[in-house]
């Protein structure tokens, strides 16, 4: 295809509840979605979600914003593109900015679909039209607030609740939430890399409280650590910043340092990459799970149609649009039964309402036209 124009919308967001993490409080953000047009008239929407702050892997915000703007859309623009091209190319040798490059590659990912007359979802070959989801509980001042969250999320029909561990906010938050959910309910921690090797003995009590998984309990290059964690515990060991490309899996894999990986398209740098790695587990035989990092609708609706695929065998941190924003950028994405529907319509399926998009503090900037 070749690309017509390019524009970049930020529109201001207000999260329902701030995320607390170990890297600091979540309130507030800007979605960065990109539409690109092709010569035919075809429209696609993407989402660049890198974190505002601390950057979570790769780049941050504000540079990733100018990763897309100055240099990857001006590169992607010089070209014919298929979505194909990506596998072959690589982005022309472009390395990092992962971010970026998902939010223009799944705008092309939605054209691509649309000029099918198909979903998202059939061209990925998903094999479901609805997607069992997981919410996550951050961190909060005491353990008796972090169990009001954890039953709120259950009593409103999720189906596992992941929570946030750090360094003494893990075993008697553990064993409370353990306490409060039951011992059948799919419970699961993450702690975004904030213990170290001599953290291995308190990891391993945490068997105690029978969790799905333990997510990236070391710093992301820390693989030892994990496959030393993995080999002592009974708990599965889930893989997520230190998985940044499929050969940094591949690696992870033949070190035995996961038995989960949790694949989110925008820290691998695209669908292309996620499809990449969704093949590499479904051959080892390795569960694995899609993860949210705050999508607006626009984003969700990719991580959906990603989801739907047969080798993403566990539940995706993918929750209902009024788990995060007082409004959505698209229609709202509802739970229903624990459940969200991928969606249907062709390409990812939704678009941003003409209302938001019509607001006085949304910013349209067009940043390529042919
Ligand atoms: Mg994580």
């Amino acid at each position: 295809m070749r690309i017509e124009r390019i524009r970049v919308v930020r529109v201001p967001l207000v999260l329902v509840s701030p995320l607390r993490t170990s890297d600091g409080a979540h309130q507030s953000r800007d979605a960065v979605l990109v539409e690109v047009t092709d010569a035919s008239g075809y429209v696609g929407w993407g989402e660049n979600v890198a974190p505002v702050g601390v950057a979570y892997v790769d780049d941050s915000a504000q540079q990733s914003y100018e990763a897309m703007v100055n240099l990857l859309i001006p590169e992607v623009t010089q070209h014919e593109v298929f979505v194909a091209d990506f596998f072959a190319n690589n982005w022309w040798g472009i390395e990092g900015h992962h971010f970026a490059k998902h939010a223009i590659e799944s705008a092309l990912w939605d054209v691509h679909a649309k000029r099918q007359g198909k979903s998202l979802a059939s061209v990925l070959g998903g094999v479901t039209g609805v997607v069992e989801v997981g919410a996550v509980v951050g961190m909060h001042d005491t353990i008796d607030a972090v169990v009001d969250e954890v039953m709120q999320r259950v009593n409103e029909g999720y189906a596992r609740v992941k929570i946030k561990i750090a360094p003494g906010h893990d075993a008697e938050v553990l064993a409370a939430v353990r306490e409060a959910v039951g011992i059948e309910y799919a419970l699961q921690a993450d702690a975004n890399g904030a213990y170290s090797a001599s953290d291995i003995d308190l990891l391993c009590s945490f068997d105690a409280y029978a969790l799905q998984f333990i997510e990236q309990p070391f710093a992301a290059q820390d693989l030892d650590s994990h496959a030393q964690l993995s080999q002592r515990s009974a708990t599965s060991v889930c893989l997520d910043e230190s998985v940044m490309t499929t050969s940094q899996l591949l690696n992870a894999l033949d070190l035995g340092a996961c038995d989960v990986v949790n694949i989110k398209p925008s820290r691998v740098g695209g669908i292309r990459e996620a499809i990449a790695m969704h093949d590499l587990l479904v051959e080892r035989g390795v569960d694995a799970w899609v993860g949210g990092m705050l999508e607006t609708g626009i984003g969700r609706a990719s991580c959906l149609a990603l989801a739907s695929m047969p080798g993403f065998t566990l539940t995706p941190d993918l929750s209902a649009s009024a788990r995060y924003f007082q409004r959505d950028v698209t229609a709202p994405f509802v739970l229903d039964d624990g459940c969200l529907h991928v969606p249907q319509g062709i390409g990812i399926g939704v678009e941003p309402l003409e209302e938001v998009l019509a607001e006085e503090n949304v910013v349209i900037e067009t940043v390529f036209e042919h």
